[in-house]
């Protein structure tokens, strides 16, 4: 299934490494991922999160504030892929909603996680034990024309070109974006005038929309951690000043909305 970055050939796996016919090999590391990402595909050495923003992430998450998408994924992958399907997490993150479309998937799948992170790699590769987790790029995916039945992209950049090279036809694409409330609540205590999100979902080419709606709930956030992690996964905290961030240092509870756009395409 998985193609060779360096030649295009197919890679199969053999005992701890996978390999192409023109002898490119990739080792398995001991934490089961795969490297397949070039030198020259990659923008730094810590390309992707952080580790402090991944452990933000993996703090946040682990309290299941963001349960209510997760299993809207899961309904998701329970209702438009079938047994013997090949299906791609772009840009895993800690692996937290792939983990649990694995174990509540009532389908015969073969799971794959990409992220261009390779601690989001790890901590999806232990998570996620039954799925192919490797370090790569979303715009050079090791995929084959029309290999994958369906792809999640969770608040990660994409690719038209790539996705629709690589999804087959009929194949899905499961897109989530920042609904236009999304953490509103913590915007008003950071910045003088906050504003509400643009609401959009992606800009494709070969995929119709086919089913468009918001997972909309408020989340009591009871502890400072709490509030803190969840502003340091997100974008808006590289981009803030230093002063507008610590207005969140002294706050213990907050009642804020999640709202999340989640789009379904089928490539045509
Ligand atoms: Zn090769």
């Amino acid at each position: 299934m998985l193609r060779c970055p360096k030649c295009q050939e197919r890679i199969i796996k053999d005992r701890n490494r996978y390999v192409c016919k023109n002898n490119h090999s990739y080792d398995i590391a001991k934490q089961g991922y795969v490297n397949l990402i070039l030198a020259n595909q990659k923008s730094s050495d810590s390309a992707g999160d952080n580790i402090d923003s991944l452990k933000a992430r993996e703090y946040f998450l682990n309290n299941d504030y963001y349960k209510p998408l997760a299993d809207s994924l899961i309904t998701l992958v329970n209702k438009y892929l079938d047994d013997g399907n090949v299906f791609l997490d772009a840009g895993c993150g800690t692996g937290y909603y792939l983990q649990q479309i694995i174990a509540e998937s009532k389908k015969d799948i073969s799971f794959y996680a990409v992220d261009i992170s390779k601690k989001g790699v790890i901590m999806t590769s232990k998570k996620c034990k039954s799925a192919t987790c490797f370090v790569g790029n979303v715009f050079h995916l090791p995929f084959e024309e029309a290999d994958l039945d369906g792809i999640m992209s969770v608040f990660c950049p994409y690719s038209s070109e790539e996705f629709s090279r690589v999804i087959k036809k009929g194949g899905y694409l499961f897109a989530v974006t920042p609904g236009k409330e999304h953490l509103f609540q913590l915007k008003e205590i950071v910045y003088e005038t906050p504003y509400l999100n643009k609401e959009e979902g992606y800009k494709l080419e070969q995929f119709n929309l086919v089913e468009q709606f918001n997972v909309t709930y408020n989340m009591n956030l009871k502890k400072n951690k709490d509030i803190l992690s969840l502003w340091r996964m997100m974008p808006y905290y590289h981009t803030t000043s230093k002063e507008d961030n610590s207005k969140l240092e002294s706050l213990d509870r907050i009642d804020c909305i999640a709202d999340f756009l989640v789009s379904v395409y089928k490539r045509c």
